[in-house]
């Protein structure tokens, strides 16, 4: 299930470099082009949904989102803490819509309250 003009199925078929932190035969996690903390790694689905608000099948969110547990375990932030972030359409400025879970951590964070 993919969408031919999207960006984040390119990355999942190979079309356009990513770098893999982690793979297995239903998501992809890599790190984010432009990172904004010391780890900035997004974790997708291989599958296309435009964002949270597309029908994802509870089962196929709860995997994505139990994959952040072994990218945070992958790039030494899980006991130093980390951010789950999933923008969602335009107030909250997504710009890639593939539904897609940033990973931010590294470094001590300001509050999460916008
Ligand atoms: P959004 O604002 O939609 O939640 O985040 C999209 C994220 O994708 C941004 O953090 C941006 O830096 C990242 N991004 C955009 N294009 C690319 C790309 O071609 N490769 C990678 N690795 N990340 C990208
Ligand atoms: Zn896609």
């Amino acid at each position: 299930m993919r969408k031919d003009d999207c960006l984040f199925c390119k990355i999942v078929a190979g079309e356009i470099p990513s770098t893999k932190v982690y793979e297995d035969d239903r998501v992809l996690a890599f790190e984010d082009v432009n990172p904004q903390m010391p780890v900035h790694t997004l974790i997708v689905p291989k599958n296309h949904y435009d964002n949270i608000g597309d029908g994802i099948p509870d089962e196929e969110m709860g995997y994505l989102f139990n994959t952040v547990k072994k990218v945070a375990e992958i790039k030494g932030i899980a006991e130093s803490g980390y951010r789950v972030i999933v923008n969602t359409n335009d107030d909250a400025q997504q710009t890639v819509h593939h539904i897609h879970v940033h990973v931010l951590g590294g470094a001590p964070m300001n509050s999460g309250n916008p």
